[in-house]
């Protein structure tokens, strides 16, 4: 077994340190996983292939479902994607959303394919008629729809005006009442499988529209940074937003999305979520010392050297990979499997107890032997 975790919540030398509570919103069943409601906040994602080629599509849906994503979202720009849908939606290991712009006719072919949910911009379907045939299709079919505003779609709307800080308290309120407006026709046709969603490629932005729809609305929320750029930008500014949402117990479901392959989106929300307590960490959680001038064997690689060769464990293990005595020991007493390097050898701790001396370059082979230990014990 793991080794016990530090005590970190509760009152703490008489200081309360609360873990985070979960906004209550309404539970929605989306092909069988359970979004809202108290369940654990759900990790979406999106594939990058063109839908209309099934068999690319479906091996990168398998990818995604095999590192952590619970449903997975599809582009239908044309009738021959929707067309691949059914092969999709049936073989398929997760719940499969449809992601619609323009096309209402896009929407009623993905609900008759069989998917979960449907992303729909209300504002890029003109037609009131045309959105009020989608709710009764998607009600009939028991298909979820999430109503999404983009900040995009808010700011092409206000011609001639700069942003400025003034404008950017008012660009949260448009979104706002943009959402308000697209939902008047979903609550007035009672349809009641919603999950909202309001975007921005500006965290600060993001974080203040969705605690205002967080005070509105008890629909579920979809949490996402739009257009975040390239993965290093990306990541950080989708930590920062849905970081700082998550801790007001903001979100039931996220999405981190940047240019590349899509798996390492998925990667990086479960360690989001894992960070923050709010799933069970999936694998390894390594702790790696950054390095600095104390160092005397070089360990830069070693930590993603492991993680690699470690891709495969589920078990919750730590393992730290400390570059000196200064925190070595400490990371290791509290790690499952920890290395404390000296000069041209380490010295490896299983649950804190020294085990043995090991040559530097072997590092790698006898951390990966000794967690493996730990999962067979
Ligand atoms: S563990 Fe040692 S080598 Fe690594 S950063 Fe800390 S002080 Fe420097």
């Amino acid at each position: 077994m793991p080794v016990a975790r530090w005590r970190r919540f509760g009152t703490i030398s008489g200081v309360k340190i609360p873990e985070i509570t979960r906004r209550k919103t309404r539970a929605l069943d989306v092909g069988g996983v359970v979004i809202g409601g108290g369940a654990p906040v759900r990790i979406q994602s999106m594939t990058n292939t063109p839908t209309r080629d099934a068999a690319a599509t479906l091996e990168q849906i398998r990818q995604l479902a095999g590192a952590g994503a619970e449903l997975v979202r599809v582009a239908v720009p044309r009738a021959d994607d929707t067309a691949a849908l059914t092969e999709i939606v049936a073989e398929s290991p997760v719940p499969i959303i449809a992601d619609v712009h323009f096309h209402f006719d896009r929407a009623l072919e993905a609900i008759a394919a069989g998917v979960a949910k449907i992303r729909l911009n209300p504002g890029n379907i003109a037609d009131r008629s045309q959105v009020l045939r989608i709710i009764d299709a998607a009600g009939a079919a028991g298909v979820a729809i999430r109503v999404g505003v983009n900040e995009g779609s808010v700011v092409d709307r206000r011609e001639g005006e700069q942003r400025n800080s003034d404008l950017a308290a008012s660009l949260v309120e448009l979104m706002v009442a943009k959402l308000a407006g697209y939902l008047e026709v979903f609550e007035a046709s009672g349809f009641d499988r919603l999950v909202l969603s309001a975007k921005s490629h500006d965290a600060v932005t993001t974080v203040a529209v969705n605690r205002l729809l967080s005070a509105r609305w008890d629909w579920p929320l979809h949490l996402g940074v739009t257009h975040a750029g390239t993965p290093q930008t990306g990541a950080i500014r989708s930590a920062a937003a849905m970081g700082a949402l998550l801790c007001d117990g903001i979100g039931d479901t996220i999405r981190i999305s940047y240019a590349g392959d899509p798996v390492v989106e998925v990667e990086a929300a479960r360690e989001l979520l894992a960070s923050l307590r709010l799933r069970q960490r999936v694998g390894i959680e390594l702790i790696a010392c950054p390095t600095c001038g104390r160092l005397e064997t070089d360990i830069t690689d070693v930590a993603e050297e492991i993680r690699k060769v470690l891709a495969d464990v589920t078990a919750p293990i730590t393992v730290a990979i400390m570059g000196c005595v200064v925190n070595g020991p400490g990371e290791a007493a509290h790690a499952d499997v920890a290395v404390c390097a000296g000069k041209d050898k380490v010295i490896l701790y299983n649950r804190g107890k020294r085990i043995r001396t090991v040559s530097a370059d072997k590092i790698v082979e006898a951390v990966v032997a000794e967690v493996r230990n730990i999962i067979r014990d």
